[in-house]
């Protein structure tokens, strides 16, 4: 008997059913040309492990992996993670054009993939605000409909908010007698922090870091409280650093002045603390990052270093507005994140599976 062969039709019937599938999206990049080498080596691509950044600037957005999540709940989802191409460095050395065009080619491709619902990691949500891309809603062809787009924000703040909460329990640190420096306090996570800590958290000093001096007024005002201070006066003073300022590298730290016991939660993608600091009482804690119950079915998390079932709370955004079913940018705008949506989307949070990440003591 010949080998049993189902006809070509039922192929192509299954995979328009598949495009069909609800699908979340999530849209990343290398930290680092090195690391964009390195990506490209893993996956596949070793002839352009060795481009230099021009290269980088004229590459097109790809689907570099299929993602399968299943939920506590029993739920199932699937995703497409898209490359962007983009590169910190692309910023450094002013090449603003293949910066935004990065961004919006990535945005265009999910977009042309069907996916319900992505997430702009990393820098990809600050380039489109810092550049107002809102404005340019056409990419050749296509109309980019907004809605299909989430920050990830709302998610990354809150899992910052838990990460202080419990990781001061777990150093015996008294939220109600600690000083809590927020460097990056006037942006989008760190404005949302600064209204958790001040709202939900008995703590005693909150001390607001950033460069914009208007900015940090308008801040202080609307929590009634918190210290303008530069990040050098910070440190020392701080029991609780918390590091969500967009820079492109990440500072040296000297751990010398800081207190003991410290704990540095550190946000930033790329990191903002550019050294590693391994002292006794200095305690650092990968930010805004979660851990899920249950395996993910994915590879590319391993580019970026981070063990299994962890991943970025932005990502983890898009995921829990695909479980959900809750279609539209959940996180958008900048400094609009309020603590009933942070609430909201901690409870998909605790419901699908997913937890801060905490110190492994
Ligand atoms: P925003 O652009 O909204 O805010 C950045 C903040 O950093 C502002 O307060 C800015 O103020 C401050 N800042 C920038 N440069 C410096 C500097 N050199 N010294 C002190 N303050 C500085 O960014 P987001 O809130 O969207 O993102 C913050 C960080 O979190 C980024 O590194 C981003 O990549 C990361 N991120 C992590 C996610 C995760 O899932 N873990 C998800 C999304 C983002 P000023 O310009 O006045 O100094």
């Amino acid at each position: 008997m010949g080998r049993f062969e189902l006809p070509h039709s039922y192929f192509s019937m299954l995979q328009s059913l598949y495009s069909l599938l609800p699908m979340f999206g999530l849209i990343g990049h290398p930290t680092s040309l090195e690391h964009a080498q390195a990506t490209a080596d893993f996956l596949g691509f070793s002839e352009y492990s060795s481009m230099d950044l021009d290269f980088w600037c004229g590459a097109p957005p790809f689907i570099a992996d299929e993602i399968k999540v299943t939920s506590v709940t029993g739920d199932q989802i699937e995703g497409r993670y898209v490359e962007s191409c983009f590169i910190p460095e692309m910023l450094a050395t002013r090449r603003m054009k293949a910066a935004t065009r990065k961004i919006l080619n990535a945005m265009a491709h999910a977009q042309k993939h069907g996916l319900n619902i992505t997430a702009l990691g990393g820098f990809s949500s600050i380039i489109f605000e810092n550049f107002e891309l809102s404005q340019i809603k056409q990419v050749r062809n296509m109309t980019l409909e907004f809605d299909r787009f989430t920050t990830g924000n709302t998610h990354t703040a809150y899992i910052i908010a838990r990460q202080v909460e419990q990781a001061s329990k777990q150093l015996g640190i008294d939220l109600g007698k600690a000083t809590i420096a927020v460097c990056g306090a006037t942006g989008d996570i760190g404005s949302a922090v600064c209204r958790w800590l001040n709202k939900k958290l008995d703590v005693a000093e909150i001390l607001l870091v950033a460069r914009n001096k208007e900015r940090l007024e308008a801040l202080q005002a609307e929590l009634g409280r918190g210290k303008i201070m530069g990040l050098e006066e910070a440190l020392p003073e701080a029991d609780i650093v918390v590091w969500v300022a967009s820079m492109p590298q990440g500072v040296q730290i000297d751990g010398d002045r800081l207190k003991k016991p410290c704990l540095m939660i550190d946000g930033g993608y790329p990191k903002n603390m550019g050294n590693k600091i391994q002292m006794d009482g200095v305690y650092v804690l990968n930010g805004g990052i979660v851990e899920h119950s249950l395996d993910i079915d994915w590879r590319i998390m391993e580019t970026v270093d981070i063990p299994h079932r962890q991943l970025f709370a932005c990502f983890a955004e898009s995921m829990l507005l695909e479980f959900e079913k809750w279609y539209g940018s959940f996180s958008w705008g900048r400094n609009m994140i309020t603590l009933e949506k942070m609430e909201m989307i901690g409870g998909a949070s605790v419901k699908h599976g997913f937890k801060p990440l905490l110190l492994p003591l």
